[in-house]
């Protein structure tokens, strides 16, 4: 499971993509119209030359065919940007000999304006008004009347002021979008991911598994008579304690580097309970790995505690319950064996590891059912 560093990227290009696909039906318009320009004009597209019924065909062509192969491009952008240019050049072209002036001048100010909203980059937006510039001239051979190749020329700049904003316009949404998006995934007390990012994790934890046979361990963290250390100490107290144990845990994941226990990912799963992610661990590395992290804890001095407080309350300290995901199964099962693991551990004391795979005999013995 990957770390959180990266996941704003991810997420920006997917929004990204997301907002090509209704670049796409910008495209599939823009295919209708040409079409059914097509289809209203076609005396006069029987009257011009054959180069300019070549040139029209293929525009026709090059937008439909684009408009259905879209999904499959990678990167869309880019592609999206040169066919648009593409488009936007033979149409000026080839209209300025057809139209009125000022159809002329409608589809260029919507074809440039289209072009600005596929620009993924601010040279894509210089480059775009160079297209258009050009286009302009193309035009002016056609017979342009003055007044009105001013107003294109403009539109031109006017689109090129439009394309830079939108494209800053654009990259704030999709950075504040992923920001709000880790934001819903963050616990705010301990900065940890929360309960939903486990869930989206483990979805991947399981496609893996079952695409490349990379199996994972759980570890399900609870501490120990949590409720009387908040009693005691107070709520604040209780607040900072999981905010150091939050550290710790993930310190420790981090740290272990053993051959068989790799890095893994902390969760807040709920008030007091923590769960670790470690993807290609076995349940033998979990073990060396839960069972570290509990005696550390157990050792720790907090500070939130006051030492003269420790006698009548004990130590903090955390019961862990482990189960492996094989492939063939889910959530549910990894969790449950996990929580009967936990269980198990409460009712043998507390402060101790167990698997789920292999669990101590039950009761292991009389005293230390009463010790709960
Ligand atoms: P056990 O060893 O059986 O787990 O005992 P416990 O007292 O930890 O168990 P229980 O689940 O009954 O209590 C959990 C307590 O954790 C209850 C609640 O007051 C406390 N708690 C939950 N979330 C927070 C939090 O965000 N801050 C603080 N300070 N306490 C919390
Ligand atoms: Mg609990
Ligand atoms: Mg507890």
């Amino acid at each position: 499971m990957s770390d959180s560093v990266h996941a704003g990227d991810e997420d920006g290009s997917r929004y990204g993509r997301e907002y090509f696909s209704y670049v796409r039906g910008l495209f599939l318009a823009t295919s209708f119209i040409s079409i059914f320009e097509l289809y209203l004009n076609f005396d006069w597209f029987l009257s011009v030359p054959l180069w300019l019924q070549v040139a029209r065909i293929m525009i026709t062509v090059i937008v439909v065919g684009y408009w259905l192969c879209m999904p499959r491009f990678d990167p869309m952008p880019r592609h999206a940007f040169r066919v648009g240019i593409l488009f936007f050049l033979m149409r000026s072209l080839t209209l300025s000999y057809a139209l009125e002036p000022y159809n002329v001048a409608f589809f260029y100010t919507v074809a440039l304006i289209a072009l600005m909203t596929l620009a993924s980059n601010r040279y894509e937006v210089w480059a775009a008004m160079l297209i258009g510039a050009v286009s302009l001239l193309i035009a002016r051979s056609g017979q342009f009347p003055d007044r009105a190749y001013l107003g294109l020329a403009l539109v031109t700049i006017f689109a090129g002021y439009f394309g830079l904003s939108f494209l800053r316009f654009r990259e704030r949404l999709f950075e504040l979008l992923s920001q709000l998006k880790d934001q819903t995934r963050t616990d705010q007390l301990t900065g940890l991911k929360n309960r939903r990012a486990l869930q989206d994790d483990i979805e991947n934890g399981f496609q893996l598994l079952e695409s490349e046979g990379t199996a994972f361990s759980l570890l399900l963290i609870d501490v120990d008579h949590f409720k009387r250390v908040n009693d005691i100490h107070g709520h604040a107290a209780g607040d900072e304690i999981l905010k150091t144990l939050a550290r710790e845990i993930r310190h420790d994941v981090r740290d272990m580097a053993d051959a068989d226990a790799g890095a893994g990912t902390v969760y807040r799963f709920g008030g007091e309970e923590f769960v670790v992610i470690l993807p290609g661990t076995s349940v033998d590395g979990a073990s060396i790995v839960a069972e570290r992290l509990r005696s550390r804890i157990d050792a720790k001095q907090f500070d939130a505690i006051p030492q003269e407080t420790l006698i009548p309350v004990g130590g903090v300290t955390i019961s862990v319950g482990i189960a492996g995901a094989e492939a063939g199964s889910g959530w549910s099962e990894v969790y449950s064996a996990a929580d009967l693991a936990l269980y198990r551990a409460k009712d043998l004391g507390r402060n101790r590891v167990e698997r789920a795979d292999r669990p101590t005999p039950f009761p292991a013995s009389p005293e230390l059912v009463f010790q709960a």
